[in-house]
């Protein structure tokens, strides 16, 4: 029989909702939702959790959602600051696995059977992934882990918030019995109407039907809907290897002048990057600099140079020598900084060279090494010494 694998589904808790209440001290403890203007039929976004008792949830329009709950703070969403702890969040995710599986901003399935060797237990990742979740975002996330996709989304979904829930073998019953139909990823409300009629309420029932009675229930869902009940689901976490750019950035408390400063994060963007590429198995062949002046002016920096390169120190060279351009022609305070690569391919698409370079390879093998002790110790363990300006300034997270 095959080894089990070891699939976590992580889930941040009440995002939207969560991280205004982060940056906004005043929503916290309040019912907040995030969402369009019911003048305009905008639907809510996220719902935080003292408004949900009210019975308001995402997909409801926004001015049912304000007669459910009159008091309720109504926010717009801001869409790059959710964007900018996803990167976070999944950046968190690369150091446990390259079989990352977004699902949206705030929720992804990590394969992790390869990385017990490395990291130890599941349960241990993804209590780490809880712990540095908090620690870096300032918010929460459920977390379920069962050896195939479907049990680890139930298992997140189970004790939310800030729940951390592990399905196993002996417990799998147990756990899906009670839970109602509706529960099922992918039963929607026509199949979860048609079992109701036909009188099966929770997995529990619809696990002792025969596939003939389902069927005439649900039609050709009936043996997908039999294996879930189970338990039993193969499909595969899909890693994202189809992207077009990484990048990396960071909003700043107050704007910042020093060019060291801006060098050290700047240095600290680069490495995470490379490391996210060699992860990947990809190497960039343009590297992007993302300056946002104090007053929301944004200018792009960008350049190509002759070879695609994941090396650590080959993409930080580049990425200082546009950096001093700028700041020698047009430098001022950044409110935002931020770095990215694009135009990426395999990494051993190219040709390949005929004599092998011996720096080369002793910038690779350095590499190895701190991608190493990074993911062992964070990101934070090792700094290489050729970069000024190390103490980075304060963030808004
Ligand atoms: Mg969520």
């Amino acid at each position: 029989m095959a080894r089990l694998r070891r699939i976590i589904h992580v889930d941040m808790d009440a995002f939207y909702a969560s991280v205004e209440q982060l940056d906004h001290p005043e929503l916290r403890g309040k019912p907040v939702i995030v969402g369009g203007d019911p003048k305009s039929r905008g639907v809510v976004s996220a719902a935080s959790y003292e408004v949900r008792p009210f019975g308001v949830h995402s997909a409801m329009p926004t001015a049912q959602a304000l007669r459910l709950c009159p008091h309720a703070i109504l926010v717009p969403g801001r869409m790059e600051r959710y964007a900018e702890i996803s990167q976070t969040i999944h950046t968190i995710f690369e150091s446990y696995t390259p079989l990352v599986e977004p699902i949206s901003l705030d929720e992804a399935f990590l394969d992790v059977t390869d990385s017990e060797n490395l990291f130890g237990p599941a349960e241990t990742i993804g209590q780490a992934i809880k712990t540095r979740i908090r620690e870096e975002t300032h918010l929460t996330a459920s977390v379920g882990l069962a050896s195939n996709k479907f049990l680890a989304k139930l298992a997140s979904d189970l004790r939310k918030p800030d729940g951390f829930v592990v399905i196993t073998e002996e417990n799998r019953e147990e756990t899906l019995d009670p839970l109602p139909v509706g529960r099922i990823w992918g039963v929607g409300k026509v199949t979860e109407k048609a079992l109701h009629t036909g009188g099966i309420e929770t997995i529990g029932q619809l696990r002792r039907r025969s596939v003939a009675e389902l069927r005439r229930i649900v039609g050709n869902a009936a043996e997908e809907l039999l294996r879930l009940a189970h338990g039993l689901d193969d499909r595969e976490v899909e890693a994202d290897r189809q992207c077009k750019s990484l990048s990396s950035e960071q909003t700043f408390a107050t704007d910042v002048a020093d060019p060291d400063v801006l060098l050290g994060v700047l240095m600290e963007q680069v490495e995470e990057v490379a490391q996210r590429l060699r992860r990947r198995r990809l190497k960039a062949r343009t590297i992007t600099l993302k300056l946002r002046y104090g007053d929301f002016r944004t200018v792009t920096r960008s350049e190509t140079p002759g070879e695609s390169t994941n090396v650590t120190n080959l993409l930080w060279q580049t990425a200082e020598r546009v950096f001093r351009q700028w700041h020698s022609r047009s430098g001022g305070p950044l409110r935002l900084l931020g770095f990215g690569v694009s135009g990426l391919e395999d990494e051993h698409a190219g040709q390949q060279l005929l004599f092998p370079d011996p720096q080369q390879d002793k910038l690779k093998k350095l590499d190895q090494i701190v991608d190493k002790i990074r993911d062992r110790y964070g990101k934070r363990a090792v700094h290489r010494g050729n970069c000024t300006g190390r103490n980075g300034p304060e963030t808004t997270d």
